[in-house]
């Protein structure tokens, strides 16, 4: 099939049966799922489209990379700077966020972990911060989830070994290639000082020559994101279509329902109409459509009745933790590829994962790293600092040339101060706002201590970075899901409570932000949702013929 039969530049007048926007994790993910069981499917797509002739670049961030908005739009990442006002101070920093086909999947680096059943009861881990809006529960259980959780795994290739702690994860998991004989040592340490290492769960095909790419477009397109591994089918084998380029600016709705969704494309304002509506914009843009969203009926934005839409802002937080090995073994084997959980939860607080970290110490990837960390504080800091940076970076290569680098992902709360805001006068129409309260920053340093106390027997270990290590591309909450419509803005299926034919499934979704990796919770729920929506649409229209025999995938 050409690329023109499924890129199309006009969505017609007659509704289709759903309208996705956003084609990140949980856009194309849910879209797929829809066109596979027969729906005819729109992807509405701000950035450009990244497959066909595309020049994906060297699979790895570059020190001195352009950063004009055309240029940063054609790698996958998003154009303007995010401003915001955290703790730390004012800042406006290109956020790590991705645009086009497969969103941040596009950039990401494919650490497809799953939640912990203790991630969907979330409030026993955190009895004394009580200004936290921290349920006692998801409105699904992990059980729930958990043939979701499968199919995304099969979706998505993943390969890994089980948790041993936890039994997370088993048969949808592919096997994964050897161990480097450095990291095979590191593998062996870790389980003879009483841990409990095992193979990370990760979504790469390891073709020849595999950069395990993250933070950059993966030029062999051996990574799984929801560009190659979700949308390209729904587009090439179940006739769904896609519009790149095109803005959505506002859901226009009634009493209960989305009438027509409102696009920029061209420089032209037009319309469109579905049966169903998936808002997949992002947790930083989803709730800034729906604020915008204003009408009689809604005067504070669609779906904002209980006003939480925007709120509950939630970012991990995170060290890099550079371990010397034992030896100078070889380095030759996957990068990403130890991931332990054994302070996941401990003395009953919920603090998070440990994983590889997937990047070689070199001055390239030293020297990206320092530049975003100055980019996090106030702009003085930057201007005085950024000529020293190029000698820091060579020495700290050097320096660390053996070690291993993994990271911590601490579980951040949420609370209803932390939020998006409209703002027309801002690069992207919004700000943010962010407190890094006391109760992240201790336990973030108990874990800290934590790793440095049970490795400390075998390995020198270093943490690298500043007490501002808020993770911007692991956004989530904005528009949690729960049982009740006072506290919450979707119900347990996605919907929006008192709009019958708009669900949201990307990271706004999170009641809580769980201490590891998001993407493959984004994905499994969005595969729940696709079917929640089938089943509804199979009540409204007639059913297609195709469906009888559909096949499962993923
Ligand atoms: C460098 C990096 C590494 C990461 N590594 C990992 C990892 O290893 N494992 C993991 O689990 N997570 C990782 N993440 C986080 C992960 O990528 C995100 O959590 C996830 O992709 C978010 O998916 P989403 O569906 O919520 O939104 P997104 O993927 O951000 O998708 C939103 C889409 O909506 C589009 N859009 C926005 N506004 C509009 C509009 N108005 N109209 C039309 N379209 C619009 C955007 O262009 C985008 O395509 C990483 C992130 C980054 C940046």
């Amino acid at each position: 099939m050409s690329a023109t039969s499924y890129l199309i530049d006009d969505a017609g007048n007659e509704p289709w049966d759903v309208v996705v926007i956003g084609t990140g994790m949980g856009g194309a993910t849910a879209g797929h799922e829809l066109a596979r069981r027969g729906r005819r499917v729109l992807f509405l797509e701000k950035g450009p489209f990244l497959f066909g002739d595309t020049e994906r670049g060297p699979g790895k961030v570059l020190v001195n990379e352009d950063d004009r908005p055309e240029a940063r739009r054609a790698r996958g990442r998003w154009p303007l700077p995010l401003q915001g006002k955290t703790s730390f101070g004012e800042v406006e920093f290109f956020a790590p966020l991705g645009t086009g086909t497969g969103g941040t999947s596009s950039l990401y680096a494919a650490q497809l972990e799953r939640f912990l059943p203790s991630d969907f009861e979330p409030r026993q881990h955190h009895p004394d911060e009580t200004d936290a809006s921290l349920p006692e529960a998801w409105p699904i259980r992990y059980e729930e989830l958990t043939p979701y959780y499968e199919r995304a795994e099969r979706l998505y290739r993943v390969s890994g070994t089980p948790d041993p702690l936890h039994g997370c994860g088993g048969e949808s998991l592919r096997e994964p290639p050897a161990l480097s004989p450095r990291d095979q040592d590191l593998f062996d340490s870790f389980a003879q000082l009483g841990l409990h290492p095992y193979r990370a769960h990760v979504g790469y095909e390891f073709v020849p020559g595999c950069g395990e790419c993250g933070g950059a477009l993966c030029p062999k397109r051996c990574k799984s994101d929801s560009g190659n591994v979700a949308l390209m089918p729904a587009l090439t084998e179940h006739g769904a279509k896609l519009m790149v380029d095109c803005e959505v600016l506002a859901l226009e709705a009634g009493d209960s329902r989305v009438e027509q969704v409102r696009f920029r494309r061209g420089g032209e304002e037009r319309t469109v109409r579905a049966h169903v509506v998936v808002l997949a914009a992002g947790a930083y843009m989803t709730p800034l459509l729906l604020l915008n969203s204003t009408s009689e009926q809604w005067p504070d934005g669609v779906a904002n009745r209980s006003g939480l839409v925007g709120r509950n802002l939630m970012l991990h937080s995170g060290d890099f933790i550079a371990v010397r090995p034992r030896s100078n073994a070889s380095m030759v084997g996957p990068k990403k590829a130890l991931a332990l959980n054994d302070f996941y939860v401990s003395d009953g607080k919920k603090l998070g994962t440990f994983q590889s970290v997937g990047v070689t110490v070199e001055p390239g990837s030293v020297m990206y790293y320092l530049r975003n960390q100055l980019a996090m504080l106030p702009r003085l800091w930057l201007r005085l600092l950024s000529p020293l940076l190029k000698i820091a970076a060579y020495l700290g290569a050097y320096y660390f040339r053996s070690a291993a680098v993994l990271a911590t992902i601490v579980e951040d709360l949420p609370y209803a101060d932390n939020r998006i805001i409209p703002d027309p006068s801002a690069k992207n129409g919004m700000r943010f706002e962010y407190r890094y309260t006391d109760d992240l920053r201790a336990r973030n340093g108990l874990l800290r201590a934590k790793l440095k106390r049970a490795l400390g027997p075998n390995h020198r270990v270093f943490v690298l970075g500043t007490d501002n290590n808020i993770n911007y591309g692991h956004v989530c909450g904005t528009c949690r899901f729960g049982d009740d419509p006072a506290t919450s803005v979707l119900d347990r299926d996605n919907r929006a409570h008192d709009v019958e034919n708009l669900y949201v499934v990307d990271a706004s979704f999170f009641p809580s932000s769980g201490g590891t990796n998001p993407s493959l919770t984004i994905a499994a729920n969005a595969i729940r949702v696709g079917e929640v929506i089938d089943g509804r649409l199979g009540e409204r229209l007639e059913a297609p013929q195709s469906r009888e025999s559909l096949p499962v995938v993923g």
